[in-house]
């Protein structure tokens, strides 16, 4: 097991410190081959922080939310980053039938919403990014879940 809990929570006071914070991940990320988890209910600042990631790595166009699309892909430099939102499934087996599962590999990072809805078909996370309404702002805790997790968290944690 590489869970850890000594995790600090973050509190995040407004939408710019959501997106900062997703800079500071989206660097932390550094290579391919990573499953993040993005954990927290509607509102909880799941898309934003992926627009920060996105930004902090460079992107420069638009980031739309896949709630209705499930996938929204991009390519950074030689790096394939997928975002998913599973928020609409009404059944886990819709992550097989949509084929999703050729996304996952050591070629790509994908950041996966509501990734219960696909439980179990979804491969493990090396991360997980939990996000929760606190009064006006959001918290965050970022955990751990393999070795290459460990190494983006303490690159977090500089
Ligand atoms: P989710 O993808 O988790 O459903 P969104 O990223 O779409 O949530 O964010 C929902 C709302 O929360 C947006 O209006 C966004 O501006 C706002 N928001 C994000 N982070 C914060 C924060 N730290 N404090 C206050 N509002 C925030
Ligand atoms: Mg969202």
């Amino acid at each position: 097991m590489h869970e850890r809990d000594d995790s600090p929570t973050r509190f995040l006071p407004d939408e710019a410190a959501t997106r900062e914070f997703g800079a500071c991940l989206g660097v932390a990320l550094g290579t391919a081959g990573l499953v993040v988890y993005l954990e927290g209910d509607l509102g909880a600042g799941k898309t934003t922080l992926v627009r920060g990631l996105l930004q902090g790595l460079g992107h420069r166009g638009a980031v739309r939310s896949p709630t209705y699309t499930l996938i929204e892909p991009y390519v950074l430099s030689n790096l394939n980053l997928y975002h998913f939102d599973f928020y609409r499934f009404a059944h886990p087996d819709e992550f097989l039938d949509a084929g999703l599962e050729e996304y996952f590999g050591e070629q790509s990072i994908c950041l996966v919403e509501w990734p219960g809805k696909a439980d179990p078909h979804l491969p493990p996370p090396d991360l997980r990014v939990e996000l929760a309404v606190s009064g006006t702002g959001r918290s965050a805790r970022v955990t751990a879940h393999s070795k290459k997790g460990e190494s983006c968290l303490s690159a977090i944690r500089h």
